[in-house]
C-alpha cells in the first residue's frame, strides 16, 4: 500500500493513459545539436523514465524558421527531426513512460542570437519586449498562415516518430499568448480587436493540428494563468481561453503554469526559486479544473511527493509537474512508490545548475546531482575492481560526494570532519535570509554518505601523522576554504569583520554598516539583509554592475526585490581600499575616483575565500598521491565541489 494513493494512480489523457501522476514538463536542456536531439538528451530522459516518471513532455521544438529563440532550440521544421524523436520515444517507452513533445513559437521572446547578429523577431504587433529589449515586426497574414501550418506539420512529424502526443505552448508570453493579450496584440484584422479574434490564432492551431493527427493522438496546451506582469496576459483572459477551447473539444488536457518570459518579475515564475512556496500555483489550476472537463496538470515548485499528493487529494489538479525535482533526483517516483521517501534528494530551488546552465548556454545539470546532464559518463556507478581503503578529509559537499560515490563503488571509505557536523559552508549559507532551504543540500548529501556505508568520524582534525598511521590506499582531500581578507589600509581601529563572523553571530556596533561584496553572489546580499534585519542601516558596495551579478537571474531578482524592500542602499562598481573608525574608503572601478562613505560603525567583507590547501600540499610534497576536490583546489561554489566529488569518487 503506497503512502501516495493519488500520485500513484493512472490517469487517462485523451487516448493515452499515464501510469502515475508525476510529470516532467518541457524544459530547455541545451542537449541539442544544430536543432536536433542528441544521444545525451536521450540518456537524460531515459534516466527519468527508468526512475518511474509517468509522463515526459520533451522540450520546445520550433515550428517555423522564425522560432529560433536561442542558439540551441530544438526544431521540428523538417523530417530530419524524426529520427531523433524516434530514438527518444523508444528509450522512454522502454520504461513504460509516455512522451509528448512541445510545439513552439516564441514570437517576440527572442532570448539570444544564432551567430551574434540580432534576428528579426515576429509578433502580432510591434510592441517591444521589456526583458530582452526586442522590438518585433508585426506578422503579415501569410506569415500567420505559414506558422499555423508549421504547427500542423510538426505535430505530424512527432506522431510519425512514435510520440504519444503534442503540447501547444501558449504559456509564458510566447506567440499564442501574445495573440491572446490585448496589451501586445493591437491588430485590427481577424486576429485582433475582440476577444474572439484574439483567440483565433490558438484555435486555428489546435484545429489544424487535430485534423492532421486524428483523435488517437493527444493534443494539449500549456498556458500561464497569471503572467505576473502589468502588461502580461490577464488571468481572466487565460481562464476564458481554457474554458472555450476545452468546450469546443480542441484539448485533451491543460498544463497550468504561471509567469511570462517578457518581463523580469514575470520570468521569475518560469522556474520559481526557493523564495516561493511549494505548490503555490495549485489554486490557479484549481480554478481551471472548475471550468473544464479535461485533465489539468500543474507546475510550481512541487518538489516532494507529499506536496504532490496533497494537491491531488484536494482536487486542485489531476497530475503534478515535478521537473526540477526530477532533475535533482530521477529516482524520485520509484523511491516514493516504494516507501523510501527519506532517500529522495529534494530539489532546493537554487536554480544554479538547471536553469542557470540553460541561461548561460550549457547543458543543464543539478548542483546536488551532477550526474544530471552527464548520464552517458556518470549515469551508472562502475564497481571498483578491488575494494580499497579510502580516507576522505573534510565533510563539506566535495568530501561527502567523493566519499559516497567511492563507497557506492565498493571501497571502504572513512570520512573525517574537523567539526561536529557534516555540511561545510552549506551550514553557514543556510543561515542567510531566504536561503534556509539550501541546508537541504547538506542533509541530502549526508543521507547519501550514510546510505553508501561510509564510516563518519566527526571532530577529527587530520594531519600527516594520522594519515601515515592510517595507511590508506588513497586519500581525498576536501578541506575547503576560509574567508579571504584583501590587503587594506586600515587607520585607527575600525571594526572590520568577514561575512562568516557576522553569520556566526559576532556583533557589529550599531549604526551604519558598509558591506563590501566582491563576488556578487548570495553572501554579500545575504549578510547585508541579515544586518538590516538586526537593525543596522546598510550600504552594500559591489564590485560589479549590480548586486547579485553572478547569481542566476530569477534568484537575483528575488534578492534585489528583498534589498529594495529592506531599503538597503546598493553602490555599484566600487572596490574597497581602506577604512578608519568612521569612514570607508572606496574607489570607482572605472573612473578610479575615490568614494568616501562617512559616519559608519564598521565594515563587513564578503570578498570570497582562499583555499585551505596545507594538508594537500603536505601530502603531495611527501609524494603521497592525494587527490584534492572542491574549494581546497580553488574556492568556488557547491556545484563545483559536488561535481569534483563525483569525478574523483568515480575514479579513485
Ligand atoms: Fe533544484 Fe538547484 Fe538542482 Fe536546479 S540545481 S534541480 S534548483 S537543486
Amino acid at each position: 500500500m503506497t503512502a501516495y494513493p493519488h500520485l500513484f494512480s493512472p490517469l487517462a489523457i485523451g487516448s493515452c493513459t499515464i501510469k502515475n501522476r508525476i510529470v516532467s514538463s518541457g524544459h530547455d536542456t541545451v542537449m541539442v545539436d544544430d536543432g536536433r536531439i542528441t544521444d545525451q538528451l536521450i540518456a537524460y530522459h531515459a534516466a527519468r523514465a527508468q526512475g518511474g516518471v509517468g509522463l515526459i513532455v520533451a522540450q520546445v521544438a520550433g515550428v517555423h524558421e522564425s522560432a529560433h529563440y536561442t542558439a540551441h532550440v530544438l526544431m521540428a521544421i523538417d523530417d530530419s527531426c524524426i529520427d531523433g524523436y524516434q530514438r527518444l520515444a523508444s528509450a522512454v517507452h522502454e520504461h513504460g513512460t509516455k512522451i509528448f513533445g512541445q510545439l513552439f513559437h516564441p514570437g517576440r521572446e527572442v532570448m539570444e542570437s544564432q551567430d551574434g547578429s540580432s534576428p528579426v523577431a515576429l509578433a502580432p504587433s510591434a510592441v517591444p519586449n521589456e526583458r530582452f529589449h526586442v522590438m518585433p515586426r508585426a506578422l503579415r497574414a501569410n506569415e500567420i498562415d505559414e506558422i499555423i501550418e508549421g504547427y500542423a506539420q510538426a505535430a505530424s512529424r512527432l506522431q510519425r516518430a512514435g510520440l504519444d502526443g503534442v503540447e501547444i505552448v501558449a504559456s509564458h508570453g510566447y506567440l499564442p499568448s501574445q495573440f491572446l493579450n490585448p496589451s501586445v496584440n493591437l491588430r485590427i484584422d481577424e486576429y485582433g480587436g475582440s476577444p474572439e479574434n484574439r483567440l483565433r490564432f490558438l484555435e486555428r492551431i489546435l484545429r489544424v493540428v487535430r485534423q492532421r493527427v486524428g483523435t488517437e493522438f493527444v493534443v494539449g496546451m500549456r498556458i500561464s494563468i497569471d503572467e505576473h506582469d502589468p502588461h502580461g496576459l490577464d488571468a481572466e483572459i487565460a481562464l476564458d481561453a481554457c474554458a472555450q477551447l476545452s468546450e469546443r473539444g480542441l484539448l485533451d488536457y491543460l498544463s497550468i503554469t504561471t509567469g511570462t518570459s517578457a518581463a523580469l518579475s514575470g520570468s521569475d515564475h518560469i522556474a520559481p526559486d526557493m523564495a516561493f512556496d511549494n505548490g503555490y500555483t495549485a489554486p490557479l489550476s484549481h480554478r481551471v479544473k472548475e471550468m473544464v472537463s479535461v485533465p489539468v496538470l500543474v507546475a510550481g515548485r512541487i518538489n516532494q511527493p507529499q506536496e504532490a499528493e496533497r494537491i491531488l487529494a484536494e482536487g486542485q489538479a489531476d497530475a503534478c509537474i515535478m521537473t526540477r525535482a526530477l532533475i535533482c533526483d530521477p529516482e524520485l517516483p520509484r523511491l516514493a512508490a516504494t516507501g523510501q521517501d527519506e532517500d529522495i534528494r529534494a530539489c532546493i530551488g537554487c536554480n544554479q545548475a538547471c536553469i542557470g546552465h540553460f541561461h548561460a548556454g550549457y547543458p543543464i545539470s543539478c548542483i546536488q546531482h551532477p550526474e544530471t546532464g552527464r548520464e552517458i559518463r556518470y549515469g551508472q556507478r562502475v564497481r571498483a575492481s578491488t575494494s580499497r581503503h579510502i580516507i576522505v578529509v573534510g565533510g563539506g559537499p566535495a568530501g561527502m560526494k567523493a566519499a559516497a560515490v567511492a563507497a557506492e563503488r565498493g571501497h571502504q571509505v572513512t570520512l573525517h570532519e574537523a567539526t561536529a557536523h557534516l555540511g561545510g559552508q552549506i551550514l553557514l549559507a543556510q543561515t542567510l535570509p531566504g536561503r534556509e532551504e539550501f541546508g537541504g543540500a547538506a542533509m541530502n548529501l549526508h543521507r547519501e554518505v550514510v546510505r553508501a556505508g561510509v564510516r563518519i568520524v566527526t571532530r577529527s582534525v587530520v594531519d600527516l601523522e594520522l594519515l601515515a598511521d592510517a595507511n590508506a590506499d588513497a586519500v581525498v582531500v576536501a578541506t575547503g576554504a576560509t574567508p579571504y581578507r584583501p590587503t587594506l589600509e586600515l587607520m585607527g581601529a575600525p571594526v572590520v569583520l568577514d561575512a562568516w563572523q557576522v553569520l556566526r553571530g559576532e556583533a557589529m556596533p550599531g549604526g551604519h554598516v558598509v558591506v563590501v561584496d566582491w563576488r556578487g553572489d548570495w553572501i554579500g546580499i545575504g549578510v547585508a539583509r541579515t544586518l538590516a534585519e538586526r537593525g543596522h542601516r546598510v550600504t552594500l558596495c559591489v564590485n560589479g554592475y549590480s548586486a547579485g551579478a553572478s547569481l542566476q537571474q530569477y534568484v537575483r531578482d528575488t534578492q534585489l526585490t528583498a534589498l529594495a524592500r529592506q531599503r538597503i542602499t546598493v553602490v555599484p562598481l566600487v572596490r574597497l581600499f581602506g577604512a578608519d573608525s568612521d569612514t570607508a574608503y572606496l574607489q570607482h572601478v572605472l573612473t578610479e575616483e575615490p568614494i568616501l562613505i562617512e559616519g559608519i560603525s564598521g565594515v563587513v567583507l564578503s570578498c570570497g575565500h582562499e583555499s585551505e590547501s596545507a594538508l594537500l600540499n603536505g601530502l603531495l610534497d611527501l609524494g603521497v598521491p592525494a587527490l584534492g576536490v572542491g574549494d581546497c583546489m580553488a574556492p568556488r561554489t557547491v556545484e563545483e565541489a559536488v561535481l569534483e566529488g563525483l569525478v574523483v569518487g568515480s575514479a579513485v
